[in-house]
């Protein structure tokens, strides 16, 4: 369910109409609802009633904007970061220290160091050579980490392999079958306050029973390093709950079924559980508006140019990611198209013989779905200006990043010496 409705058959978000901000803005730009995110914050904390002091962890890489996040803060929701950037804008968006884990297989002495000193609630260590550069930082710092292992339960999350974390091939946390061994092992290296076990198994999961079998593999854990005396005091149950991106595709699971299941596998493992939601709480509060350039004749079908690219939303050439597409004043009719971006490269695809609103030339249409994984991952490629940011609260509506604009791109870029001499033909 989100807040972007047509009203006079125009969409809105909230009490804004895209057109407005597409006249004020330009396109093609990202327009965020608060209430579709509060909305959803309370969802997952509905969802997750009757547990003990549930720590929502918002996942800052899904939409990492300090205005996003400064939302999800009066919510009360935590942060899960993988990155010193992410720690610094949870910080500067009023996220409280102890509200924050940090997961990721590649923190450095010095993220660490950063996340010691200003506080954070958990370390989610990936490895054991991981944890005993901690183990040195914190030891040299004076303090004592807390920290959990992420163990890869090794079960198939049923989603695509770009998304998938928890198999034995891929990179993240630990085998699950050598988790007591390396417990044991930490519990012996200073500077260390061994609290818990973390697991993450993938993205956009629809189906419950992957995370079910891998939370049934962590309570079996947790039962067996405290029969040798390893204190678990925290369960972190990672993200993943998947958002519906397709209305012709089953619903994915609710967050309530989900809840439900929690509560029957892990309801009684006497920790306090963390979750690490991130495109539940922002994937459907966010669209990318954006400008059809012009239609072009194709072998099958008209390729329908728009002026936002794969650099602005790379979910669908990154996984193949279905969003629904819709003008903004839809007449009536439909027409099959292929949509395209103005980029250089036949990835730049965001869906093939489409079925959609018919529209033409200078016609505004929206990218549903774009909330979580969208701005966060836009870049300049063909040297685009990076799509700015609008967040919208009933009927006000403010710029939360601005445009990044070309010369400013170019301002980064530098000339050596060496090159800077006129240029004298050959
Ligand atoms: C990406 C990620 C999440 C969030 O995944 P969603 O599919 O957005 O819920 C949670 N935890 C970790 C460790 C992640 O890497």
């Amino acid at each position: 369910m989100d807040h972007f409705h047509l009203k006079d058959g125009v969409l809105h978000c909230e009490g804004v109409p895209l057109p407005r901000i597409a006249a004020e803005i330009g396109t093609p730009v990202y327009v965020y609802s608060t209430a579709t995110m509060v909305r959803h914050a309370g969802v997952m904390k509905a969802a997750l009633a009757g547990l003990a002091d549930p720590l929502i962890a918002y996942a800052v890489k899904a939409n990492p904007n300090v205005a996003v996040l400064a939302t999800l803060a009066r919510q009360g929701l935590g942060a899960d970061i993988v990155s010193g950037g992410e720690y610094a804008r949870a910080r500067a968006a009023g996220i409280a220290a102890e509200k924050i884990v940090f997961s990721g297989v590649g923190k450095t002495a010095d993220e660490m160091a950063r996340a010691l000193e200003g506080g954070l609630y958990q370390f989610n260590l990936e490895s054991l050579e991981e944890a005993e550069m901690l183990s040195q930082v914190a030891a040299s710092m004076g303090l004592a980490a807390p920290v959990g292992f992420r163990v890869n339960p090794d079960v198939a999350a049923g989603t695509h392999a770009k998304i998938t974390t928890g198999s034995a091939e891929n990179k993240f946390g630990i085998p699950i079958g050598d988790a007591p061994a390396a417990y044991a092992r930490i519990r012996r290296l200073p500077g260390m306050k061994v609290q818990g076990v973390a697991v993450h198994i993938g993205s956009q999961l629809t189906s419950l029973a992957p995370l079910e079998a891998a939370f049934a593999r962590v309570g079996a854990l947790i039962a067996e390093l405290r029969a040798v005396g390893c204190a678990i005091e925290v369960a972190d149950l990672g993200g993943g709950l998947g958002v519906p991106y397709n209305p012709a595709l089953p619903e994915p699971p609710s967050p309530a079924d989900y809840g439900a299941m929690v509560r029957r596998i892990a309801g009684d493992w006497g920790v306090r559980l963390v979750f690490e939601p991130g495109r539940l709480i922002t994937g459907n509060a966010g669209v990318l508006l954006t400008r059809v350039i012009r239609v072009k004749p194709g072998a099958t079908h008209p390729f329908l140019i728009v002026d936002a690219a794969m650099n602005d939303l790379m979910r669908p050439a990154l996984y193949d990611a279905w969003h629904e597409i819709g003008a903004v004043e839809p007449k009536g009719p439909k027409m099959t198209t292929t949509v395209v971006g103005p980029v250089c490269e036949s990835g730049d695809t965001f869906a093939t013989a489409r079925e959609m609103d018919e529209v033409a030339a200078d016609d505004l249409v929206v990218f549903r779905t774009a909330g979580a994984y969208g701005a966060a991952m836009a870049n300049s490629y063909n040297s685009r200006a990076v799509t700015p940011e609008v967040l919208v609260d009933g009927d006000r509506w403010a710029v939360v990043r601005k445009r990044i604009e070309v010369a400013e791109l170019i301002a980064g870029d530098a000339i050596p010496d060496w090159l800077a001499r006129p240029v004298t033909a050959p």
